[in-house]
Parts: C-alpha cells; structure tokens; sequence
C-alpha cells in the first residue's frame, strides 16, 4: 500500500529495518548541506509548523503497522529534510509509541536543540541520531549552510543540555568528515573535546557515499575515515549496508527498489544483490528502474547510483 506520509520498511545504514515516517514536505530544511544527497535544500526554513495533520500521519502509521510483516526493527521519523521542524512532534512521537512497542527513532541535524521545547519533544524517543559536522562557528556555516537564526553557540550547547537532560532514550552522535574540510586532526580534536562534554552513547562518523550537494563535497578515503574513529576517542564508520534486508515474497521488486531510492539514491550493485538475495532476477527489474521516469542514474565515485527526479520526494537517514 502506497502512503504519504510513512514508508518503507527500508534498510537503514544503523536502525536495520525501518518504518519511515516523513512528518515535513520535501526537502524542507533549516541547513542546506554540501554533501546533502538530496541536493540543494528548496526551501530553506527555520519555522516550525504542523505541515501535515498529525492525527492523519498517525492513522496512516496504524495501518502500516498492521500490514508490516515481519515487524520493522525501528520506526524512525525522519522526513525529507529536517524532522524537528514538525511542530507537534512531541505529540507524533508518544502518538506513535500508543500504537507499537517498536523502538522509535528520531533522525535530525541538531540545530533546533537550542530550543526547550524541541529537546523536552526528543526526550521521548528511544534514539536520537543528531548530527554534528563542525567544532567551529565556521566550519559549520561552511558545511551545514543553516538558514538564518541558527547560532552555532547556541546550538551546540543545546545538544550538551539534551544530552544531560532526563530522558527515554539514547543519544547517538554522528559527524559526516568531508576530505580537505573537517578531516583534519586539529579539527577531530576540537570535535573529541565537544563530545567528550555531550557523553553521547553511540558516536559515528562517516563520509558521503551517494551523490552530494556539491562537487566539491569529497568523501575521505577509508584510512581518514579510519583515523577519525581513532581521533574521536572509538567512534563506529558505517557503509550503506543491506544486512539481511530482503523483498517480501508478494511485493513488487520495482516498487520496492523504487521505495528506496526515494529515501535513499541507491547503488546499482547494491540493488543486484537485494535481488539476487531475494530471489528475483536482476536484469527485468534493473531495466525497468531506469526506464521509469520517476528516476534517474548518476555516475559517481566510480559507482552507478540510481536517484529520484525532483518532486518524487526523498529522505535522509
Ligand atoms: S543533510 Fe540533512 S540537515 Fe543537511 S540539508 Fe540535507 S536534509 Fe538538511
């Protein structure tokens, strides 16, 4: 069943199978990320709102819930773009915990934990996965690109308060380390001593693997990428990993592939084996993805990725 505003389950790089819920329009954002894979954010804002009636993204998780066979691993809020601009997200978040015992996710940039009301609103979720690329006011404009009203201060010391705060769940931090830009040990070093002060329970790093923003948004090799881990005191690298994620018998492998392209730009090799491991034969199901004009291909890094077009929607996470 086709919903609009929760999707998946799709594999998730951290949250394994994950039951996706989009509570803001496409690619509405407070940061406009260089190495965002979905490109350039349009519409660039700080203001949160009620973008979609909460009782109706709630009645459609129930139902996803009960055709979600076998049960996802996590329900994640999401969205294409920055999550914690939904304003009633406190009130989604306990929604969602009335109708399943499933741990629920929340994915976000951080930026609006300068706010009571959105770190009193994430103290309810099991796990928030927040960003943080930069130690420095600089090097977080350069990378993040916030909209205006976003001070870094104020925003870093929002993420230390959430983490001392009472709270349900975890706090995992994760910093995406751009080559020439954030990678260096002076930089890592700075970043160690911030998450020293936040304590967080997991931390990662990680470097672009689909098409970015930018051009100039280059990955780190994997020894940087090793390193950084070493830099900030045992941080845990993560590659786009399917694990035992595979189609449902009685699904619709293209409709499935294209599910998570929307999400996620997909590597092509990436899609054979979800296929071969399903069972299915690759080549029909392949050649029906690029000829569907809902997605494109880019080539990138050496790899074919397979993207969604502009307005078929797309998510982070
Ligand atoms: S990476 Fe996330 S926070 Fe950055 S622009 Fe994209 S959606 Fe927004």
């Amino acid at each position: 069943m086709r919903y609009r505003y929760v999707y998946g389950p799709i594999p998730s790089r951290r949250l394994g199978r994950s039951l996706g819920i989009s509570p803001i329009p496409d690619k509405t954002c407070n940061f406009s990320c260089i190495y965002c894979m979905l490109g350039r954010t349009d519409h660039l804002t700080g203001e949160r709102q009620e973008f979609f009636a909460l009782e109706d993204i709630l009645a459609e998780l129930k139902d996803a819930l009960s055709h979600t066979s076998p049960p996802p691993d996590h329900v994640s809020i999401v969205g294409n773009g920055e999550p914690t601009l939904y304003l009633r997200l406190g009130e989604l978040i306990q929604g969602a915990r009335g109708l399943t015992s499933i741990p629920i996710a929340v994915i976000t940039n951080g930026a609006l934990l300068s706010e009571p009301a959105v770190r009193t609103a994430l103290a309810e979720a099991d796990i928030v996965l927040t960003s943080f690329n930069a130690p420095t006011e600089e090097l977080f404009r350069r990378i993040d690109r916030p909209c205006p009203g976003i001070a870094f201060e104020a925003m870093k010391q929002g993420l230390v308060d959430f983490a001392h705060m009472p709270r349900r769940g975890q706090v995992w931090v994760e910093m995406m380390l751009l080559e020439g830009i954030n990678d260096s040990p002076e930089t890592l070093d700075q970043t160690r001593w911030v998450l020293q002060e936040v304590r967080p329970d997991r931390v990662f790093v990680d470097t672009p693997i689909r098409p970015p923003a930018e051009s100039f948004a280059h990955p780190v090799t994997p020894d940087a990428l090793v390193l950084a881990e070493r830099a900030l005191g045992g941080a845990q690298s993560s590659g786009f990993n399917f694990g035992a994620f595979t189609i449902a018998t009685g699904t619709d492998p293209l409709e499935t592939l294209a599910e998570v392209c929307k999400r996620h730009p997909m590597r092509e090799d990436q899609a054979t084996l979800l296929l071969v491991n399903s069972g299915i034969d690759p080549l029909p199901v392949l050649d029906a993805l690029r000829a569907d004009a809902r997605f494109r291909v880019e080539h990138y890094g050496g790899q074919t990725f397979f993207l969604v077009r502009e307005g078929n929607g797309g998510s982070v996470g």
